[in-house]
């Protein structure tokens, strides 16, 4: 895929004309999310090593602003790392890692990445068994505010609106006043989905959402991810290729902590290299 090599030159961050760039004010302590250039995430030459092992090596890859991107690769092949550098978890040895034109993600907390947009949603759902739907968002909208003001916190009708219109778009609007611990395994994936969009994420990460998943339950999360694209950028993770099939719009191969390929569905499923090291394995 040559293309590819030649997307990339007109790509990276730095072929932007000085003149372009904002004025006066350090890129790392630019809080607001500048997409001008309709890339909401840069990672370039990213590597990471673990004992002298590469888990990423030289990784560059670019999300579009409202894309749904899927990614794709054998086991080990780096992504839940990739997702570790973007999330500020691991920083990485070399390369660099921006959030649209002026956040560098590896200069700043977990806490300020979140804070900048970047939701995650983890394989394993961390939700709160004991409390309902709607009391689950209500708890993730308010986490943002800090625990102590969250203690003596009222919804107001915008906020109490948000989580309505979530409950719909995740499908548990019947479901909202039902014991989160009660919960079918898929629901309990797309309730903390639900959580991570009451903090209007602008970019969305989302790791293997349909292992244990009944074949319906794929099929809605397919819809759902679907859905939230456009408004969020959404990076999803994933083994199950007839998910990702129903989804992707561009995949992603990683193998060996670098893009392998990169394109449609069709394109990569017919690449020999791809056959190879993943979909024959
Ligand atoms: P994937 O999510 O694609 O399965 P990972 O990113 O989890 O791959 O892992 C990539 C490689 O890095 C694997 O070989 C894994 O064993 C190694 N690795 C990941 N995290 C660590 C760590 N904290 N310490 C040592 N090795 C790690
Ligand atoms: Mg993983």
């Amino acid at each position: 895929m040559k293309s590819l090599e030649q997307v990339r030159e007109v790509m990276r961050r730095d072929r932007v004309f000085d003149f372009m760039l904002p004025q006066g004010i350090s890129p790392t302590f630019s809080n607001t999310l500048d997409t001008s250039h309709n890339v909401i995430l840069y990672v370039e030459d990213i590597s990471v090593s673990f004992d002298g092992f590469k888990a990423l090596n030289d990784l560059t890859l670019y999300i579009n602003e409202g894309e749904l991107r899927c990614i794709i690769g054998p086991n080990g092949a780096g992504k839940t790392t990739m997702m570790d550098v973007i999330t500020g978890k691991t920083r990485p040895d070399s390369g660099l890692a921006y959030f649209g034109q002026t956040m560098d993600l590896t200069k700043m907390s977990e806490y300020e990445i979140a804070d900048a947009g970047i939701g995650r949603k983890f394989q394993k759902p961390t939700i709160f068994p004991e409390h309902t739907v709607f009391q689950n968002l209500e708890l993730a909208m308010q986490m943002n505010k800090g625990v102590w003001q969250s203690l003596r916190y009222k919804l107001n009708s915008e906020q109490n609106d948000r989580i309505n219109e979530v409950m719909k778009t995740i499908g548990l609007k019947q479901n909202f006043n039902q014991l989160a611990g009660s919960l079918s395994h898929g629901q309990k994936q797309w309730l903390e989905i639900g959580m991570l969009l009451t903090q209007n994420p602008r970019l969305l990460l989302v790791d293997e959402p349909v292992a244990g998943m009944t074949h319906q339950e794929i099929e809605r999360t397919s819809e759902l991810l679907t859905s939230l694209a456009g408004q969020h950028s959404v990076v999803v993770v994933e083994h199950d290729m007839e998910f990702v099939r129903s989804i992707a719009q561009t995949v992603t191969v990683l193998h060996e902590g670098h893009v392998l390929a990169e394109g449609s569905m069709d394109q990569v499923q017919n690449d020999p290299k791809i056959i190879e090291v993943y979909l024959g394995e």
